[in-house]
């Protein structure tokens, strides 16, 4: 059956027969699904990738495609089987399991031949947590969320999402992912989209919800080609979040987003979290980070090189107070405490100072008296940019 047949090709398949994926290419990545993880294939006994549908037997050939993971779509078409049900509760019918963490990661390493990607991570999740993963391109935060999503094999470690391999066919219903790059079929309207794969959850939230919820309300009717880089953002974060899933995987979610959507998008995943979807983001946007992690972990160079609540990562408020402004290149600053820190690139200066105070009244004597000026003065604590630019120790 094409992707692009909303009804099922030829009008005999149920949704239970479709092999769960929606996946197109954009560019020269074939990328799986808007739809989380597919399970399959367990009728022969095999525990296939939780990912889209493919067994065991297609899977060696999926896990090694130098491209992310397992995305190719005729294959993954082709290996699609029946799926197999977990133990549920009967009255919520979330998994009936009994779980400490979320998400457990455990000395995870991911190699891609003489690359070592991912170098013994380790962290946890509790339910109901946002967590960002933080750290410059290349750090490996992908490819720790390709392992927890079940899309690629660890090369050696552990991780556990909800107490179960990421590849177990049970946690089909539980798990949202939003990709970094999610194709999605450009001829069918925003509703079509969300409609089809509304049909292969068991409790899917209403589409029209959905819509609203992203903001796409205007758009819902227009097909997908035609929605701006934004605007496919904000389907492929409907698509996450279309199955009500426990557990939310968030790749650099608001990418292309202008501030105001944004800031819709946080409020979103916020309310999210308030009804108990637990989420793991990655950003490089540190303010979206402070806006909306419980818990950052940093990671750099393949290792985790910090972790901890926003406002306190790296001792951060602890750290010394930044007092910043600018003034004439030629102007000769007054004497300040011998254990500031004084940071002057151009007009622009930062002092990094343990008495504010002190600083301040110098500061402020100066201009007062001999006519300094102190444009732009602002003082804060480090901020969340700041420690993470130490602790990656990229430049400042
Ligand atoms: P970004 O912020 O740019 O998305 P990231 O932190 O997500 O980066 P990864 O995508 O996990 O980083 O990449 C980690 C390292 O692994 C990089 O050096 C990258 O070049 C390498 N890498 C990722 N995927 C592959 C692949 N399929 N084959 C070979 N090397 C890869």
């Amino acid at each position: 059956m094409p992707l692009d047949d909303p009804g099922g090709g030829d009008g005999s398949s149920g949704p239970e027969d479709l092999p769960v994926l929606q996946t197109e290419a954009r560019g020269h990545q074939a990328v799986q699904r808007a739809l989380p993880l597919v399970w399959t294939s367990s009728e022969h006994g095999q525990s296939g990738p939780a990912h889209a549908g493919v067994d065991a037997a297609s899977s060696s050939a999926c896990w090694s495609d130098a491209s992310r993971a397992c995305r190719n779509t005729a294959e993954t078409l082709a290996c699609a089987g029946p799926r197999r049900h977990a133990p549920r509760d009967a009255e919520s019918g979330r998994l009936d399991l009994p779980v400490v963490s979320v998400l457990d990661v455990d000395s995870l390493c991911v190699s891609y031949g003489p690359v070592q990607a991912v170098r013994g991570v380790s962290f946890s999740v509790a339910e109901g947590e946002i967590v960002g993963l933080l750290g410059a391109n290349g750090a490996g935060k992908t490819s720790t969320l390709e392992v927890c999503e079940g899309y690629r094999p660890a090369s050696s470690g552990t991780v556990r999402v909800l107490g179960l391999e990421p590849t177990d066919q049970a946690l089909r219903q539980e798990v949202g992912v939003v990709l970094q790059d999610i194709g999605v079929t450009p001829f069918l309207s925003v509703r079509e989209v969300l409609t089809r794969n509304a049909a292969y959850y068991d409790q899917p939230r209403p589409v029209a919800e959905v819509i609203d919820l992203v903001g796409l309300g205007e758009k819902a009717d227009v097909r997908v080609q035609t929605l701006s880089g934004g605007q496919q953002r904000r389907l492929d974060l409907a698509l996450g979040i279309l199955g009500s899933p426990r557990l939310l995987f968030l790749d650099e979610p608001t990418t292309g987003f202008d501030p105001g959507a944004r800031r819709g998008a946080w409020q979103l995943v916020r309310d999210l979290r308030d009804q108990g979807t637990t989420i793991v983001l990655t950003t490089h946007y540190l303010e979206e980070a402070e806006a909306l992690a419980d818990r950052v972990v940093v990671i750099a160079a393949g290792e985790v090189v910090a972790e901890g609540a926003p406002a306190e990562l790296g001792g951060r408020s602890d750290g010394p107070t930044v007092v910043r402004f600018r003034v004439d290149p030629g102007a000769v600053l007054p004497a300040l405490p011998t254990s500031d820190q004084i940071v002057r690139e151009g007009d622009h200066v930062r002092v990094a100072c343990a008495d504010v105070v002190e600083t301040l009244w110098r500061l402020t004597g100066w201009a007062r008296e001999e006519g300094g000026v102190l444009d732009g003065l602002s003082v804060q604590r480090a901020t969340l940019e700041d420690v993470y630019l130490q602790l990656t120790g990229a430049p400042r």
